[in-house]
């Protein structure tokens, strides 16, 4: 029905609105820029159309009037159209001119503000845009006009005239001479400029000069560039964190990704997500639980397809359960039970098969030896071998299935140059997708840390070199041992 001009703000994706998140996920069309964040149209329905407007590198890009005509049309069409726009949308975005040419073909639409890169950049480089004693006011101005030329639009005499804090957009390629005019203008040349590249990204840097310095000091796009009293001030935070500018590899399933991935982007991580599986679930007939003393579960995932899938179209429900004793093999699986109001019987010290089938009990002559194993269709059998070798009766069922994807190319193409510094693995699988998608081992290899032995087995076997092994083979402890390794 409308038209939503969404501001995805300057890069970060937490810095995307509430607002511009729900849109987003009811959106039948995006049409978004280069700058905006890969993940952000992940938040889109997988059915939505994309269409990219902005310059990137092998795709044709759309003019303005193309993209103001996309919109018009797909907004006519009743669909739900989010233009997600990079900073603001009416920071210097033409989101003017985009709402123009939809007021004037009479198509419905709404601005939903976001946060824009002339304040986050700076601030994401320890830059108040304000502050007492230093600078009452701020002005956001575009460096994209020459200088230089007869009658510019911009008035920098004015602007230098005006002291307080200056912040160029779109001005990395003529901040030379801009300073210069700032300088001719009235303001002294020692004043410090700072200019940050990649505001509020893993890849952010910040360069800091003076106007009458900063011409050389190589700023790069896209930046914005501070200039003032304030941009001598360094409250550092964003690169401080211990991961900072360091590239980690990811290559859990899509699904079970996010939760690695947010907490090596909270430290700071700029993270490669490759997932080369994807969990799909199987249709399996739940087998009469009467049957069975235990219920043994080896993978969040293992909880999630036993718990949706058992008992179709409703789900389980867990008083099903009642009779049984359940076993996990860890933490994550525990926990996963728990959300379901299951409290796990038995977890073991280590969480591998192994452990677990040495913490079983001594099976009870006859009942109470009945165990039933769900868990992925593609699994090793030492769970199987381990608990009949010790009297249990055991069945297993397979509730999910691992399938293979494709990774994008770009990524891979990145990995086998070496051109990362660490690659995580969660599971064998992970291992083996990973190696077949590279096809080699990569040029340089980075740092390879893995969850536990039998991954880094899988790993070695495939020609890796392993250079640290979770010592508690959780998420948690993939983690910890990344930082140890990897952390400033
Ligand atoms: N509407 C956007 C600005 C669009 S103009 C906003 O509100 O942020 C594009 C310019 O914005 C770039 O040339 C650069 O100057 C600035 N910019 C956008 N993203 C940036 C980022 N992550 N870091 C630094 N500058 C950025």
């Amino acid at each position: 029905m409308t038209v939503y001009l969404v501001g995805a703000g300057p890069g970060d994706p937490g810095l995307l609105t509430r607002r511009g998140a729900e849109l987003l996920a009811r959106a039948d069309v995006v049409v978004y820029d280069r700058l905006s964040h890969p993940s952000l149209l992940d938040l889109a329905p997988t059915g939505a159309e994309r269409v990219a407007a902005g310059k990137a590198p092998g795709r044709a890009e759309l003019t303005q009037d193309e993209i103001n005509r996309v919109l018009v049309e797909r907004g006519r069409t009743g669909a739900t159209v989010v233009r997600l726009k990079g900073g603001d949308p009416f920071v210097f975005g033409r989101g003017g001119e985009e709402a123009e040419a939809l007021a004037a073909a009479g198509v419905p639409f709404e601005i939903v503000p976001g946060v824009t890169s002339a304040i986050a950049a700076p601030a994401y480089a320890g830059i108040p845009v304000t502050h007492r004693g230093l600078s009452t006011h701020f002005t956001v101005v575009t460096g994209h006009e020459d200088p230089t030329k007869d009658h510019p639009d911009v008035d920098w005499d004015a602007l230098a005239r005006a002291g307080g804090t200056l912040v160029i957009l779109m001005g990395a390629g003529r901040i030379g001479e801009i300073a210069k005019r700032l300088v001719a203008g009235g303001c002294d040349p020692d004043t410090p400029v700072a200019a940050v590249r990649n505001g509020t990204r893993p890849d952010q840097q910040t360069v800091r000069a003076t106007l009458a310095t900063i011409a050389d000091a190589g700023v790069q796009p896209p930046a914005a560039i501070v200039v003032g009293p304030v941009a001598a001030h360094n409250l550092a935070w964003f690169d401080q964190r211990p991961l900072f500018g360091r590239s980690v590899v990811v290559t859990r399933a899509r699904e079970q990704a996010s939760d690695l991935r947010a907490r090596l982007e909270t430290l700071g991580a700029d993270v490669l997500e490759l997932p080369t599986i994807a969990i799909e679930p199987i249709d399996f007939a739940l087998p009469d639980l009467g049957a069975y003393d235990w219920l043994v579960l080896t993978s969040v995932n293992g909880v999630v397809a036993f718990f949706e899938r058992g008992l179709e179209p409703a789900g389980l429900d867990a008083r099903a359960l009642s009779a049984l004793r359940v076993a996990a093999i860890g933490p994550g699986t525990a926990r996963e039970l728990a959300a379901r109001g299951i409290r796990a019987d038995l977890v073991p010290e280590r969480f591998v098969a192994e452990a677990l089938v040495d913490a079983f009990p001594e099976p009870e002559p006859g009942p109470g030896a009945r165990v039933l194993l769900a868990r992925a269709e593609q699994a090793r059998d030492t769970l199987v071998e381990g608990l009949r070798a010790r009297g249990y009766d055991l069945d297993v069922v397979a509730v999910y299935r691992t399938v293979t994807t494709q990774p994008d190319s770009h990524a891979v193409e990145r990995v086998r140059r070496g051109d990362v510094d660490a690659i995580t693995f969660t599971s064998s699988s992970t291992v083996t997708n990973l190696c077949d998608a590279l096809g080699r081992v990569p040029d340089r290899q980075p740092l390879v840390v893995s969850i536990g032995p039998v991954t880094s087995a899988t790993a070695r076997a495939r020609g890796l070199r392993v250079d640290a092994e979770a010592s508690e083979h959780t998420i948690d402890g993939l983690v910890a041992t990344l930082l140890e390794r990897l952390g400033r």
